[in-house]
């Protein structure tokens, strides 16, 4: 069984491959030779995850941007024939006072 050691990521911006150390103690890159040091791939990937999150937390808010508008479509009709009900009632309340 080939032993591929921990799974790396290079931390050259211009490389980002990602690549296994092979059991070895120091991770280096097989594309540009770059030694990977392990608080720097711990940004990176933490810099990825967040980039993913991000992504999806702005997928959801335009999802949810499209519900609420849908929403508030619906409440403003309702809002308007509950004010024009309103309206008439006060209407007829202060007919009724004047008379
Ligand atoms: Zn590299």
């Amino acid at each position: 069984m080939v032993n591929l050691g921990k799974k790396h990521i290079c931390t050259n911006k211009d490389c980002g491959i990602k690549f296994y150390d092979l059991g070895k103690k120091e991770a280096i890159c097989p594309r540009c030779h770059k030694e990977v040091i392990e608080e720097e791939e711990k940004q990176i990937i933490e810099k990825k995850i967040r980039s993913i999150i991000v992504e999806e937390e702005e997928k959801a808010l335009e999802e949810e941007v499209s519900e609420e508008i849908s929403e508030e479509e619906e409440e403003k009709d309702l809002l308007e024939e509950e004010y024009i009900e309103e309206d008439l009632t006060d209407f007829e309340s202060m007919d009724y006072e004047e008379e």
